[in-house]
């Protein structure tokens, strides 16, 4: 590949960046298209969030990713941001669109993809939502969304309780609330009664994978266990599910959609999905 004076330059946002598996899978879907665009990681700390936002117009910058721990402050830097977005308080894509920084999140619709491929459409569901960070807010918006209901396990229940109340505000029939982690029987209970289990917390990500987010024991054949980690491949969740006989999907394919949806808003062209999956794979 080319850089020339005309190469378009989209990039990431993020602190720290060196992990991301983004550049790779955007360089190569721009390869596989033959258009002319680079992507960068850029590790911005958070007292330089300001200036790389303004940096985006000053540089002519096409297109941003924003990963943690940017994607709610960088809100208030936007000149435009979507109802999705404000829904779910998280920017996770930026287009500069000749000048206006418009403000985008496809975390929820990259879960859902993701999840309606390997399973199903979640209508009429009964899930639990495990986590109360920024991915769990996108999947409890998505699932809601889509006519599910939704259970939220969290570590901090203060933290799920807030999750709730933002998520109520979502005028549908289907019902959100949350639990304690640390109350077992209650989430037994609620795992029990439910088909679909998502994993929305680093527990069980590379290097800590030992752990699970919630007891194995737990697990039955027919749940869908949807993990949003992708490192390692396979996590004890995952692992643990399969052995019993319940249904799988690790974060890879969310990932890929996630970031498909950024590279059609900045592109205008149609994702490669195959060339950026093989990519990270
Ligand atoms: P976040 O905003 O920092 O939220 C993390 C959540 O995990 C919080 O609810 C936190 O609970 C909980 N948590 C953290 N450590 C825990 C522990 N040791 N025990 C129990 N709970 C714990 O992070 P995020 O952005 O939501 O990301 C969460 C995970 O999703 C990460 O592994 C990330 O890689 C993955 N993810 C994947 C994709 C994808 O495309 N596949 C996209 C986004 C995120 P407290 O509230 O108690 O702190």
């Amino acid at each position: 590949m080319v850089i020339s004076a005309r190469t378009r330059v989209a990039g990431l946002f993020g602190h720290p960046v060196e992990h991301s598996l983004s550049p790779t899978m955007h360089n190569a879907a721009f390869r596989h298209l033959g258009i002319d665009y680079v992507y960068l990681p850029f590790d911005v700390s958070p007292e330089n969030l300001e200036a790389a936002v303004y940096g985006i117009k000053a540089l002519g910058i096409v297109g941003i990713n924003v990963t943690i721990p940017h994607k709610n402050r960088i809100i208030g830097y936007l000149d435009w941001v979507d109802h999705d977005a404000r829904m779910i308080e998280s920017v996770n894509t930026i287009y500069n669109d000749n000048g206006i920084l418009k403000g985008y999140s496809t975390d929820a619709e990259g879960f859902l993809q993701a999840l309606k491929e390997a399973w199903k459409d979640p209508y009429g569901c009964n899930a639990v939502v495990i986590g109360a960070g920024g991915a769990a807010r996108a999947t409890v918006y998505a699932l809601l969304k889509s006519g599910a209901n939704v259970v939220i396990v969290n570590r901090t229940p203060e933290r799920a309780l807030k999750l709730v109340q933002a998520m109520k505000s979502i005028n549908c029939e289907w019902s959100v609330k949350s639990i304690d982690g640390s109350n077992r029987d209650e989430v037994e209970n609620a795992i029990a009664t439910s088909e679909l289990l998502v994993n929305c917390t680093p527990v069980g990500m590379y290097p800590n994978e030992g752990a699970s987010p919630v007891p194995c024991e737990l697990l039955h054949p027919n749940l869908f266990v949807f993990d949003q980690i992708y490192n390692p491949y396979e996590t004890k969740l995952i692992k643990k599910a399969k052995e019993i006989g319940a249904k799988v999907s690790n974060g890879i394919m969310m990932l890929v959609y996630q970031g498909a949806m950024s590279f059609e808003i900045w592109t205008k062209c149609k994702a490669p999905i195959d060339a950026m999956k093989t990519a990270i794979l």
